[in-house]
């Protein structure tokens, strides 16, 4: 052992699908957005000027929050902004969650939870998923350091209603509950509704799925005046100007296209619903996704043939080889022409092989 190896922070990293390059290559495993950002996007991009990147962003990302905060309909500093919503996740750990106590999250559900808890050195525990893969409720009554769930639940794509949300926060009004919701606009009730009556609440979205901006790095967390400004403090003591310029620029064109957004989501949503059916008749079973990704397991072929069969054909998907999902598939919904040729691949197949 060298000198200084006990003196190190080791952490085992979250471990993110992969980003495949190449033509005809269809990428249904990091639920990204098949369709391209909002148009003003484009034109604001075009006509970014070099020169302006000369200077350092706006630290207090004012305009940004502002154009959220009227589109969510809170005031300008509830809402903070950060480099994805990872980012803003990461940071919201290292200030709201520094009890002894544990911190509460699902078993199956977003890896990077436990990843930031170790990396922070934050004591956690998970609650298993029922059956049914769906979140209980009083699993959330004891005693804690903090709550995280996403809602809809990556990877099982399942929403909890807002009734079961406000039962875990009238539970655990002495701690921050966070509420990810990396997926809410394909089909959910936002908690946004329970700020109001909660100034314990967190509640993270992002660009990356809804709004088709996975690539500009832009996530957001809204909560009571108090919270955001811890959340800002925690920022200001790392980097400043975690924003670049052109994310801050764009992110405002895409949220200011309101009528673009919803038209994608709803395609989205359409698709969603024709592939559980058609799934369905292919011998898949899946829990009811209310998000864009649809979590399936085939009656007879087992996931990790179907995802290599699949990543054989160029057709990527994302497959966790873990216990309780090792037979699951994870498929991103994309759009009907990609949608289709994953159907037509796996009807051959899986006739083949009956
Ligand atoms: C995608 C995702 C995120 C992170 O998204 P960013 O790209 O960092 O904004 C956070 N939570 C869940 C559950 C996700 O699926």
């Amino acid at each position: 052992m060298k000198p200084w190896e006990d003196k190190i922070r080791r952490v085992v990293p979250y471990v993110p699908g992969e980003q495949p390059k190449g033509q005809g290559i269809i990428k249904l495993n990091t639920n990204e957005n098949p369709y391209p950002p909002a148009p003003g996007v484009r034109k604001a991009l075009e006509e970014l000027r070099t020169e302006e990147l000369r200077k350092y962003p706006d630290p207090t990302v004012k305009t940004l929050a502002g154009c959220l905060a009227d589109y969510y309909k809170v005031e300008p500093d509830q809402v903070f902004v950060g480099v994805g919503s990872d980012d803003v996740l990461a940071m919201a750990f290292l200030a709201f969650f520094n009890s002894e106590k544990p911190i509460l999250f699902p078993d199956i559900s977003y890896s990077f939870y436990k990843v930031w808890a170790e990396l922070f050195g934050i004591p956690y525990e998970t609650a298993p998923l029922d059956e049914a893969f769906l979140i209980r409720p009083e699993d959330y009554y004891r005693e804690n350091g903090g709550v995280i769930f996403p809602n809809p639940n990556a990877p099982t794509g399942l929403l909890m209603d807002l009734k079961q949300v406000e039962d875990v926060l009238a539970h655990n009004q002495d701690v921050i509950v966070i509420v990810d919701e990396a997926y809410i606009d394909f089909g959910g009730k936002s908690a946004l509704e329970l700020l109001e009556k909660y100034e314990n609440l967190l509640v993270v979205q992002t660009f990356s799925k809804a709004r088709s901006m996975a690539g500009m790095r832009i996530g957001f967390a809204v909560g009571s005046r108090e919270l955001i400004r811890i959340l800002q403090d925690v920022k200001y003591s790392f980097n400043s100007y975690t924003m670049n310029l052109p994310s801050l620029v764009l992110g405002v064109e895409a949220v200011r296209d309101d009528a673009y957004f919803r038209e994608t989501i709803g395609r989205i949503v359409d698709t969603r619903e024709k592939a559980k059916e058609r799934l369905k008749r292919l011998g898949f079973s899946f829990p009811d996704s209310m998000s864009n990704f649809i979590f399936a397991s085939h009656e007879k072929a087992s996931a990790s043939e179907l995802f290599e069969a699949l990543k054989g054909q160029g057709i990527y998907v994302r497959y966790f080889n873990q216990p309780r999902l090792e037979n699951y598939l994870r498929i991103t919904i994309g759009t009907d022409e990609e949608m289709e040729k994953l159907f037509s691949f796996l009807e051959c197949y899986l006739k083949d092989m009956a």
